[in-house]
Parts: C-alpha cells; structure tokens; sequence
C-alpha cells in the first residue's frame, strides 16, 4: 500500500503543529512520502491565489493531505473575497477533492476534566460526529435576497445518493466503534429530513449489526448537555453537523485538542481524506512556540485509522497523547496547577518519545 501524504502546513501556527505530527508519524513508521505544498495565504504571498493548482495536483496525487491551517489578519481584506485564505483555499479544496463526509470525534480525556464547562459527574464521552459536508441549505440554490432586500431566501435540497454516500461511511465508522448510530434530523418539520430519516432507515434494514436510532435536532442538542455519554456516532446533514459539533468539542474542554478528518470515496479500498485540526491559525500565538499540537497530532492518528486502516498505530498514537497529559505535561491553552510547562516542540517531542 502506497502511503504518499500530501503536506499543506498554511499559515499562523500551522507550520508549527503540522511539524510535531509529522514527527510523531515518523516515529509510528519511516516509509511515508511527505510532498509539502503551500496553501492559503502563504500561498497567496507566493503567487497570487490561495489554492495553486499545482497544489490541487499534489493533492489528487496523495493518498491522504495533511493540512494546518489558514488565514490571519493580514489576508482579512484581499478583494475579491474569493481569493481570501478560508474563501479561496479551504472551500474548493472539500468540492475539487469530494469531501463529503466530515468526522470530528468528541473524547473527554480524565487528566483535563477540571477543563470541561459541564466537569465531573456527567458521564465519559467518546463520540463521533459524522457531518455531511458538501450538500444541504449551505450550498444549494437559489441564495438570494428579493424585494429590495427585505426578504431573504436560502434553499435547502439533499438528494438520495447524497444521504447513502454519507451513511455508508458512517456504518463503517461505527463498525470501528460501539455499533451504534443516531441518526439527526428535524424530520416533523423538514421535507429533506423526512427523506433522510427514509434513506437511512432502509440502510438500517441493510446493515443490520448496526443498531441504528432517530433523534430530532432538538432533542440531540439537548441530550448531549445532559449525557453525552450516550452516543457512539452522529449521523447528520451538514447544517444541524456544524452546530452539533461544535457543541460536542467544547464539551471536552479546549480547542487545541481537537482533530477532524473529511473523506471522500474509497478508492483501491483505501478512502481518500483531509486531516486537519479544528482550530484556525491562531495569529495571536503564531512563531511562539505556544501553540498545542495535539489536534494535529490526533489527526494523524485518524489519517492511519480511516486512509491507512492502520486501527493500532491510531491507538498507539492516542495512548501516547494520554499518557503524556497524564503525566502532567501542558501547553499554555490546557495549563492549570501542578503542571509542568511544555513548548509546542517540547510536546512533541515527549509524545513521539511515548512511542
Ligand atoms: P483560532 O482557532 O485560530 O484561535 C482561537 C483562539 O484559540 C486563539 O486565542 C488561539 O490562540 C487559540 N488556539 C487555537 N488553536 C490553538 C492551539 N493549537 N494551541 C493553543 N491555542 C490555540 O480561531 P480565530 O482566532 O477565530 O481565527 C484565526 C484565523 O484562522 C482566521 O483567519 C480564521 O479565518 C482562520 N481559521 C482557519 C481555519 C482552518 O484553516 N480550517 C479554521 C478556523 C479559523
């Protein structure tokens, strides 16, 4: 199996964090081929847009992209808008490269729960939100505002194969987890979510080791502040996915821990991802050797366990972050008493020591 890893450090902190993971990937095995590339507004200074197409041929290439992040102030006012970092480089690369399907796993780790808005006593989380991430009210047509302005019109359209493509990867993802998938939709109000909730009961029917539930989006925002616990995978479309995921990650406690993978289709039996962290390019840490390179770290450790279906290097990559917040090393953003102080380096050095 070919593993050729196309490497977008960007802008801000992503060089920074993007460097600790792949020091940590190569302590897990020297045998991947990293292809480094700019995008964003590093790219933007080299020559003018934010997503060369020599980066998007580097990409195709790739059997998994590695990304940091884009932006900063500095590129908050490049007109058109379309060549701004987040515009012109993050938005076409999920279309050019079919990523679909968004995951961003939620996991409570016990040496930082003083960290988590809700503390102890509710119940350990460890869930998945599965986030269909290139249809629904986001992107569909018409978008626009009528009578001079006063009424604004956005249009939600899912069609069937859509909400197959996505559920099909959230029952393999669930079939690396507990088995288990709730299904999120507002289906007493939306005709998109009636036909949702029809499309995934009939591959319920299908895939049967899977226990498969519906829950309203209401009721789901609210049971996730309740018990959180009680989820193994979110299935959902792409609005109710960006709010609900958010409101899973913070539940863990800090931003700089947070890793996300986007997939697309499997290809040769190997799906096709971008891993990259949930934070943005922190401007206000970059070069400091602040930042936390957590997030990225536990994106390469999903990179090996959905591109490389490598489940025990993941493992291994996860265990050593625990143990080293176990044993009470901590960036500036997850500091508190009794703890020793560790640079972004000093952290990844002592998790790729971990393995
Ligand atoms: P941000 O995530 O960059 O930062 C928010 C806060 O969290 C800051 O105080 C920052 O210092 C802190 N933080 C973030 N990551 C951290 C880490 N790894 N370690 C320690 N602290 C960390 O969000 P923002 O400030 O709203 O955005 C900054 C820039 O990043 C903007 O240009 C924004 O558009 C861009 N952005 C890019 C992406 C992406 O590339 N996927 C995502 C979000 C924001």
């Amino acid at each position: 199996m070919t593993r050729k890893i196309a490497v977008l450090a960007g802008d801000g902190i992503g060089p920074e964090v993007v460097g600790e993971a792949i020091k940590v990937l190569n302590r897990i095995d020297t045998s991947f081929e990293f292809e480094h590339a700019l995008v964003g507004g590093a790219a933007y200074d080299d020559g003018g847009h934010p997503l060369p197409q020599s980066t998007l041929d580097l990409c195709r290439k790739a059997d998994a992209v590695l990304l940091g992040a884009v932006g900063g102030p500095k590129y908050d006012k490049i007109q058109p808008p379309e060549l701004r970092p987040e515009v012109g480089a993050l938005l076409p690369l999920r279309s050019e490269l079919n990523l679909y399907a968004n995951v961003r796993p939620a996991k409570t780790i016990d040496a930082l729960s003083s960290s988590s808005p809700l503390r102890e006593g509710r119940g350990k989380m460890d869930l998945v939100v599965m986030r269909e991430l290139t249809g629904g009210i986001y992107f569909a047509k018409p978008r626009e505002r009528r009578d001079g302005g006063d009424t604004a019109v956005d249009t939600c359209i899912y069609r069937r194969h859509e909400v197959v493509r996505i559920a099909e990867r959230a029952f393999e993802i669930a079939r690396q987890r507990r088995n288990e998938i709730v299904s999120v939709d507002k289906a007493n109000v939306l005709e998109t979510s009636r036909l949702w909730r029809e499309v995934v009961t009939e591959m319920a029917g299908q895939n049967q080791d899977v226990k498969v539930s519906h829950m309203l989006v209401d009721n789901c925002a609210m049971q996730l502040v309740r018990d959180p616990s009680q989820f193994d995978v979110i299935l959902t479309e792409n609005m109710f996915g960006d709010i609900l995921s958010d409101e899973a990650s913070m539940i863990t406690g800090s931003l700089g821990l947070l890793p996300s993978a986007s997939l697309s289709d499997p290809k040769d039996g190997q799906v096709f991802g971008l891993y990259e962290p949930v934070h943005g390019s922190a401007p206000d840490i970059a070069g400091q050797g602040k930042a936390n390179p957590i997030a990225t770290i536990l994106s390469t450790a999903m990179m090996l366990r959905y591109s490389f279906k490598d489940n025990e290097g993941a493992l291994r990559i996860e265990r050593a972050v625990e143990q080293v917040l176990n044993e009470g090393l901590r960036t500036a953003d997850i500091m508190s008493d009794g703890c020793r102080p560790a640079s972004t380096i000093e952290m990844g050095d002592a998790i790729a020591d971990c393995l």
